[in-house]
């Protein structure tokens, strides 16, 4: 049970309408999403396994998640800080303090006040099972990103960045890194490759390069922010790639991603849809997979998203089964 009095359990939807309505700062320089970002390292860590239990202490972990999301989508008029965020939480109420005992209840202006100040946070107890729980924290991570994340075009450069400079760093990390840290940072490298975060970020920002359509059939099917019939898709899987880049991303339905996945069709160089020719389909409703071999996909606006022609190669040599 939550520590404070509630008449009800909440819902994995009551969670997701609190993290869309999570009272953030805004002032002339703009909103200040200390919040979002707190919550989105939280979630970090926590499908990384570095937090296991509703127990969330001031970490090197956490302070250095927070800053690394703070970087690169934070708002640049603020100074920044997991000390604003961490005490301020507790007004959206699922998120308590442990105070230390000499603590005088003000919010501590450094991040050494607030370690000097507190022992850990916790979260309602059903929220944390919810964040455990792999779809759940899907959901909840998908309202995260799209509530806060992705009004401005600004906003989506930004989120651009951070597939590139994940890549970036964690080459980077390769090379600063003597032998004797080579497990470390292959635990690292694991950690950064895995990010259950960076991957929502990438679906996001491929749903929202393509317009929210599918690039085979052009279906576009929103229901709400955080619901769309539409999947940002790996070309290259994940599974074996890691690459998260925007160039290894196309947006599809359903139907299509499935299809794509067991190489029912392709994409060839020029764009086109390439249909394996031993489809059985019945289709009285809408346009058979077969009837769309030759025609061009739905592409970005801007070429430098285009999926590359490395990528759609692979795909078209290794998966497609003509
Ligand atoms: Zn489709």
């Amino acid at each position: 049970m939550s520590e404070h009095n509630q008449s009800r359990k909440l819902t994995l939807a009551d969670y997701c309408h609190k993290f869309a309505a999570l009272k953030v700062s805004q002032r002339k320089q703009g909103e200040a999403p200390y919040k979002p970002i707190l919550l989105l390292s939280v979630i970090d860590l926590i499908s990384q396994g570095l937090i296991r239990e509703n127990c969330i202490p001031v970490s090197d972990d956490l302070v250095n998640t927070f800053n690394k999301y703070w970087k690169i989508i934070g708002n640049p008029a603020y100074d920044g800080g997991l000390h604003y965020p961490f005490f301020h939480l507790q007004s959206d109420s699922f998120w308590y303090i442990k105070p230390k005992p000499d603590f005088n209840g003000l919010q501590p202006k450094t991040l050494n006040k607030l370690k000097q100040a507190v022992d850990y946070a916790k979260l309602d107890d059903e929220l944390f099972d919810f964040l455990l729980d792999q779809n759940s924290r899907k959901e909840l991570l998908d309202t995260l990103i799209a509530t806060w994340f992705y009004e401005s075009q600004k906003k989506l450069d930004n989120l651009l960045m951070i597939n590139q400079d994940f890549e970036k760093q964690t080459g980077e990390e390769c090379e600063s890194y003597t032998y004797s840290n080579y497990q470390e940072n292959n635990r690292k490298k694991f950690q950064l490759k895995k990010s259950l975060v960076r991957e929502a970020f990438f679906r996001k920002t491929i749903i929202h390069i393509y317009d929210y359509q599918c690039a085979f059939c052009r279906l576009k099917a929103v229901r709400s922010i955080s619901q769309t019939m539409v999947d940002g898709a790996h070309i290259k899987p994940i599974s074996l790639f890691y690459n998260s880049k925007i160039d290894n991303g196309i947006s599809f339905c359903k139907n299509h991603h499935w299809a794509f996945d067991r190489g029912w069709f392709t994409i060839d160089e020029n764009y086109k849809i390439v249909v394996a020719s031993n489809l059985q389909e019945i289709s009285p409703n809408a346009k058979p997979i077969k009837d769309f071999h030759g025609e061009s996909i739905f592409l970005p606006n801007s070429e430098v998203y285009f999926p590359s022609q490395e990528s759609l190669s692979w795909h078209k040599n290794n998966i497609f089964k003509a």
